[in-house]
């Protein structure tokens, strides 16, 4: 364990709020990092304080002075190198991963390649921040539209993406011309503090002033809070459940700020009796149970035709029979540990949830005992059969659980779909092209995110990622995403020796 806290010159104690290169004394209390592999202690964070965080604002608002007037491009070759020293540590930091959060190393590494798409992403958006021009209604008058950098970004990230979240915001208000105020999730503290490392470093070596990077590890109460009312923030952007969003988003709002909401997802797939059950096992498997159900993104319910319910649900039953559950840093394992013991209870008390709402555990759901498992964080993926009025169905339980629930037609199928208050992702199996485009057409699914033929989770950074309803409506990554990072500016210049009015409207002295 020591040696990946030295792999990132971290310490058994670490100060919680800095730059990555310059660290402020913290006066908050110590947040202990357990890992939920084994329950281990990886390392200590002293938390950052009101003051502390304070601090972090003063900078990273002094820093903006200067980092907007960088040029675009030249702030995009500063995102490369990051992406490049990312890519040197690409191991070591799936390894901080896998140990804080438990994912699997491939999907560990997965994330810190994203990190990198993203990078490689920000790199060429850096020289495509594009206005649009009009053409004046008046004489000799010119209009255009730019984009100016926005000020110092607050981004507040979950524990199930630790880093990869953090970098589509953080890449992209970097070559925006922003300033980074990040407040990660404190399970995945020692996780940010190796990341600012990483990145301060190249800050550091390219003589840029220090606060265009902030890391900030501290309370809800004496940072979170301090952070979304922060006047000198213009935008949050905030990743986490949807209690979380609602109040960030009112906070936001009553400062009449602008907020980012990637909240919780309550994803389904419709598998048509049209379906190739093949392809959808497969796809099923991954969305279901990779993270060990613990994505925004995971599948949480299958809408299946009723004359493939029985074969689809065996099929699955055979597959979750086949997975290895166990150390997620061991080669073959495909379920790690969820992230901690009030994990695991809302599991349980969901199961029970379900039982008392007439729904049917079929496969899984114990929590597993003996040797690694003795620390109460494993459990068995689980299947069950519910029927869409189980209120149940509506919650988003961050746990591996599937519900099955059969349906007769399309339109049935799509109306227990949107059923949901989340609007996060959604998909359909079918080789039934009219099926397929009534699923993404105006009459299908109400999600940010609509697939055919793949699952719910896995999206590529190219798309806006996000969703709507209780999800937030918040978009971001590829795409036009960096809008939002930026402030929009409309110029309208006179060229002429006249002062002609828009509209016609005629004012003036005779
Ligand atoms: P969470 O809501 O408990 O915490 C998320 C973050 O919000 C943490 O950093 C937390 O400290 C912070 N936070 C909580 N209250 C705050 C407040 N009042 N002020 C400021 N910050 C505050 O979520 P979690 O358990 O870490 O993550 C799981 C949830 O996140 C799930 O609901 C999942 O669906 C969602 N999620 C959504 C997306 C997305 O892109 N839509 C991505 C990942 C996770």
């Amino acid at each position: 364990m020591k040696d990946i806290l030295q792999e990132f010159d971290l310490l058994k104690e670490n100060p919680g709020a800095g730059t990555g290169t310059t660290w402020l004394e913290c006066g908050g209390e110590i947040l202990e990092s357990v890992s939920p592999i084994d329950g281990q202690i990886l390392g200590r964070v002293r938390q950052a304080s009101g003051a502390n965080y304070d601090e972090v604002a003063v900078r990273a608002s002094t820093a903006f002075e200067e980092w907007r007037m960088v040029p675009a491009p030249k702030r995009g070759d500063i995102v490369r190198q990051i992406g490049n020293a990312v890519r040197t540590r690409k191991q070591e930091l799936s390894t901080m991963l896998s140990l804080e959060v438990g994912k699997i190393r491939p999907e560990a590494e997965g994330e810190v390649q994203e990190m990198i798409d993203m990078c490689d992403f920000a790199v060429g958006q850096s020289r495509m921040l594009y206005g649009l021009s009009m053409h004046s209604e008046r004489p000799r008058h010119r209009m255009y539209e730019q984009y100016h950098p926005l000020g110092p970004i607050g981004v507040i990230t979950a524990f199930n993406f630790p880093v990869a979240v953090w970098a589509w915001n953080a890449m992209i208000g970097l070559i925006a011309g922003d300033t980074v105020v990040w407040k990660p999730s404190s399970k995945a503290a020692l996780t940010a503090l190796a990341t600012a490392k990483i990145i301060g470093h190249v800050l550091h070596e390219n003589d840029l002033p220090e606060g265009i990077l902030n890391v900030v590890i501290g309370s809800r109460d004496e940072v979170g809070e301090k952070l979304i009312a922060d006047r000198r923030l213009p935008l949050i952007s905030a990743t986490g459940s949807v209690a979380m969003g609602r109040r960030v988003g009112q906070v936001v709002a009553s400062r009449l700020g602008k907020s980012l909401l990637e909240l919780g997802g309550n994803n389904a797939v419709i598998v048509s009796s049209k379906a190739d059950l093949d392809l959808a096992v497969r796809a099923i498997l991954f969305g279901a149970v990779g993270t060990a159900g613990q994505r925004c993104t995971s599948i949480r319910r299958i809408i299946a035709h009723k004359e493939i319910f029985n074969p689809l649900t065996e099929a699955l039953i055979e597959a979750y029979k086949q997975l290895v559950i166990g150390n997620p840093l061991e080669n073959g394992v495909l379920v790690g540990p969820l992230i901690d013991a009030e994990a695991v209870e809302n599991m349980q008390r969901a199961l029970e949830e379900i039982k008392s709402q007439g729904g049917r555990v079929l496969y899984g759901g114990e929590i597993l005992s003996g040797g690694i498992y003795d620390v109460g964080t494993y459990v068995t993926p689980c299947i069950c059969e519910v029927s869409n009025d189980c209120p149940i169905v509506q919650e988003e339980t961050f746990a591996p659980i599937l519900y099955m629930i059969p349906y007769e037609t399309l339109e049935e199928a799509i109306q227990y779909h949107n059923d949901v208050p989340q609007g996060l992702s959604s998909a359909i199996f079918t080789t039934d092209l009219r099926e397929s485009e009534i699923f993404l057409s105006h009459l299908g699914s109400d999600c940010g995110i609509a697939n055919v033929n793949i699952g719910t989770s896995g999206a590529e950074i190219g798309g806006a990622f996000g969703g709507e309803k209780d999800t937030g409506g918040g978009r971001e990554s590829g795409s036009d995403a960096w809008k939002i990072y930026m402030r929009r500016q409309t110029c309208t210049i006179n060229w002429s020796r006249e002062m002609p009015l828009a509209q016609g409207i005629e004012f003036g002295i005779e």
